[in-house]
């Protein structure tokens, strides 16, 4: 066990070598699958309001491409730097291998606060990045989606500025505006496949989601539909965060007036409900199932031994820190991993593809019901593995994913 909590990018690298010594794959095939196959760094300077110039930071990377063409979302955020980005592009090659859907991995990012930008700030930035990675994306190439600090507007901002010279695309990017060839489900869909994935848990550790008490850090896309969703299942959110509050009330909260709440607000600040207790408390609780759906590293291994929940479902990336995994393991907590638990996103984003380049939609159930079908796929074959091999969910997952990737890879016979 190392003496240092890893980063996210170590972490990534832990879990893969781990990987393919389960899987005996051999060192120059670990080097293709470990290295990204291309990274891009740009320069995005835009005139702000006030007239000033101003220059920010931004990535692309492209992990692996054996499998389909790149895909995966751009983030707006101060620690969106190329070691955040590659680990994130890495996570996204094992994401679409695990659900069996025909991509590989990429990631963008953007070294911003999107919130001290105005519209007009955001549109531009967007338009530049775009820009600059025009030459590396496109919908036979590398196609975006929403991530933490973007959103279906960023999207259309996306797509419009990759069209000005590549003509309509709407394939070229995912996670739109309906009105723009978005798919029916795309902005629910991770958070829906959170719920999907810990009622498979559940079901399998014994709990029952009627009645199950759930605490959810993070009230952005992810844990605000998976929040409504587990509402709708039956469950009760106990205990509900964002980055300026945290709320607590046993009886379950009334998710119609926290989403009321924060429709006006913004944000759960000054939220009048439950009582308020800290981001770290919230993750301490006695509940049963805990989703982090924030931000990374929020489970360490300074506090990994005080939580309580029985069943974690990572609807974030990265969340647990390696070593906190280990402690966690240990006190047989049930993990559901990232690649498995947030893929609902990525999923929804593959069908909204696909029916962008057959000009045709589908409706909402549809939509929710081959959500349904492709995620529980991806728990099924972690779950043989698990089985047969006597592996926790995490390991597991990676098993069956980058073994995917590697018998694709031998199979294109490039090397
Ligand atoms: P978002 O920007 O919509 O929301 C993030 C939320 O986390 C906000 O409520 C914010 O206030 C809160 N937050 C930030 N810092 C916090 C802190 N220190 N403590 C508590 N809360 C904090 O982002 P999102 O799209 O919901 O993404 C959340 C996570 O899910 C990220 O890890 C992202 O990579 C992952 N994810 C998102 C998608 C997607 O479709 N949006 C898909 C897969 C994975």
């Amino acid at each position: 066990m190392p003496d240092r909590e890893l980063t996210m990018l170590e972490t990534a690298h832990a879990y893969f070598n781990e990987t393919c010594d389960l899987l005996d794959v051999e060192d120059g095939l670990r080097q293709v699958l470990l290295n990204p196959w291309r990274q891009l760094s740009v320069s995005v300077p835009i005139r702000m309001d006030n007239g000033e110039i101003r220059v920010f930071n931004g990535f692309r990377v492209q992990h692996n491409g054996v499998r389909g063409p790149y895909k995966g979302g751009v983030r707006y955020a101060p620690a969106a730097d190329a070691a955040h980005t590659n680990a994130l592009a890495m996570l996204m090659t094992w994401k679409t291998a695990l659900v069996d859907i025909p991509f590989g991995g990429a990631k963008g990012g953007v070294q911003v606060q999107p919130a001290d930008l105005s519209e007009g700030e955001l549109n531009r930035l967007t338009r530049r990045y775009t820009g600059a990675i025009s030459h590396i994306i496109g919908p036979q190439r590398d196609i975006p989606a929403p991530d933490m600090g973007t959103n279906a507007q960023v999207m259309a901002w996306m797509m419009d500025a990759f069209g000005q010279t590549n003509g309509y695309s709407p394939g070229a990017v995912t996670g739109k505006p309906i009105e723009l060839g978005g798919s029916y489900g795309r902005e629910a869909a991770t958070g829906r496949g959170v719920c999907d994935i810990a009622m498979l848990a559940a079901a399998d550790i014994g709990i029952d989601m009627r009645g199950a008490t759930v605490a959810i850090q993070g009230f952005g896309n992810v844990g605000s539909f998976a929040g409504q969703r587990m509402v709708e299942i039956g469950a009760h959110v106990v205990a509900l965060s964002d980055a300026n509050r945290a709320i607590y009330d046993p009886a379950g909260l009334d998710m119609e007036e926290v989403l009321a709440h924060n429709a006006r607000v913004g944000s759960l600040e000054n939220c009048p409900l439950g009582e308020v207790i800290t981001n770290e408390e919230l993750l301490e609780l006695d509940v049963d199932i805990l989703i982090p759906a924030a931000i990374e590293g929020v489970i360490s291994t300074e506090n990994a031994e005080k939580i309580r929940a029985r069943l974690i479902v990572e609807a974030a990336n990265s969340p647990i820190t390696y070593g906190a995994d280990a402690i966690l393991a240990d006190q047989g907590t049930t993990v559901i991993p990232d690649i498995l638990a947030n893929a609902g996103g990525v999923i929804v984003s593959y069908f909204e593809w696909a029916q962008n380049i057959q000009r045709f939609r589908w409706t909402l159930n549809r939509v929710n019901e081959e959500l349904y079908t492709t995620i529980s796929h991806g728990f099924d074959r972690a779950q043989e593995m698990a089985k047969e091999r006597d592996l926790t969910p995490r390991k597991a997952a990676y098993a069956v994913a980058v073994g995917a990737v590697a018998k694709a890879t031998e199979l294109r016979g490039f090397i």
